[in-house]
């Protein structure tokens, strides 16, 4: 390490995931310029900001692979919704014809602020277009993406919740918003009356304009019938390898163990990455099963063993798709290991999902607290890796590109 540098950050006595001795980081132009133990010790080092992390867990930014944030925070306008995936549809597209640019913007913004306290420092977002909302949810997520950007990375991904193939005009507007900065393609075959050409044009779309694709696939527990063969045998016709997610994939809680083997191996094969989203799919599946209900969330960590990028992300937030959510990928992530019989020697396999792994299958280039990484670290109010995850650590703060973005002081008790 050179003598006299200077640097933007100094992140103090970090304990880092795996390590015994406390790190000292130090942050230049929004990367991880150097990294060691008691780096003020070792050389003249000086720091514009100089912060002490105390010895507690530091970790690289969460990473949301998938959330809905234009239709978050709708509890209080739909509360008679019903149960079930299609009364849950049914009630947003009702309330969607009304969504105003202002309207989509201050709900999103709303769960965007409790994700970042949460320590989400990358996130993808899945946004509606169809004739109804047109492109106002749209324009009010690419606000939010440039009016956050100093906590936050936002990815766009638009997608026709409710069909595509019916109407003209849906591919029309996805093309618009592929055009105007939507970073990605979703697709949605299963609630469009010809899935499989749903597919066909999902991806000539994403090779015309040269972008990753998500899914929303496989959302039910019927085994006899799936979509995740046809979206792996496109990928590979496509050389989209490593560019495709889907998300719930939750048929794969409903296959045999023959059968799972069989999916894990195409799915590392095609390169597609898959997303559990714990919260609303224990919530929306196995409803006929009353209390009999099984899990219905897809064995993602099984997939990992396999190979398969796979991640565990938020979904909905209070909506009648999840009428729940504080934005803590922690505690999804804890929710996921909990519901799968997943302990501690487990937990650090179930952090990647919500960290390393998330930014794998995003495609989130250098990721990670190394040398040269984007220095986007959050200190936990935890000492240890393990019960920092089972007890849902909450951050203490967090930086962004090296700049302090966020504070979350720890409560005090008053005696
Ligand atoms: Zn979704």
């Amino acid at each position: 390490m050179p003598q006299n540098q200077i640097f933007d950050l100094l992140l103090r006595n970090a304990r880092l995931r795996g390590g015994q001795t406390l790190q000292d980081i130090a942050v230049r132009q929004g990367r991880i310029a150097a990294i060691g133990p008691a780096l003020t010790d070792a050389a003249i080092v000086e720091a514009v900001v100089k912060e002490d992390a105390g010895g507690r867990l530091v970790l690289p930014g969460l990473v949301d692979t998938h959330i809905h944030l234009d239709k978050s925070c709708l509890l209080c306008r739909c509360r008679d919704a019903g149960g079930g995936l299609k009364g849950a549809i049914a009630a947003v597209s009702r309330l969607k014809r009304d969504f105003t640019i202002e309207d989509v913007y201050e709900r999103g913004a709303r769960t965007l602020e409790r994700a970042i306290t949460q320590g989400t420092m990358h996130m993808r977002t899945h946004v509606e277009l169809d004739p109804l909302v047109g492109l106002r949810s749209f324009e009010a997520m690419k606000r939010l993406k440039r009016d956050y950007a100093f906590a936050i990375d936002l990815s766009i991904c638009v997608f026709p919740q409710e069909g595509m193939t019916h109407d003209p005009a849906v591919e029309r507007l996805l093309t618009q918003a592929l055009a105007e900065g939507a970073d990605l393609l979703g697709g949605c075959p299963y609630t469009d009356a010809d899935p499989s050409l749903h597919m066909e044009r999902i991806f000539a779309l994403a090779v015309a304009h040269d972008v990753d694709l998500d899914f929303h696939l496989d959302f039910d527990l019927d085994p006899s019938w799936s979509h995740l063969e046809e979206i792996c045998r496109r990928t590979k016709a496509a050389g989209w390898q490593g560019r495709v997610a889907v998300g719930h994939a939750t048929k794969l809680a409903a296959i045999d163990d023959a059968a799972l083997e069989r999916m894990i191996a195409l799915l590392a094969d095609a390169g597609v990455g898959v997303t559990a989203l714990p919260a609303t799919d224990l919530y929306l599946n196995g409803r006929d099963a009353n209390h009999r209900a099984p899990r219905g969330v897809a064995p993602v960590h099984r997939l990992a063993e396999g190979g398969v990028a796979v991640s565990v992300a938020t979904n909905n937030v209070l909506n009648p798709f999840t009428p729940f959510g504080d934005g803590s990928l922690m505690r999804m992530g804890n929710l996921y290991a909990n519901l799968m019989h997943l302990g501690p020697e487990s937990f650090g396999d179930c952090l990647d999902m919500v960290s390393n792994g998330a930014a794998r299958l995003m495609r989130i280039a250098d990721y990670g607290i190394a040398v040269g990484g984007q220095a986007d670290l959050i200190v936990l109010d935890a000492d240890d890796e393990a019960e920092a995850f089972g007890g849902i650590a909450a951050p203490l703060m967090g930086f962004k590109r090296g700049r302090k973005s966020f504070v979350r002081p720890a409560a005090t008790l008053l005696r």
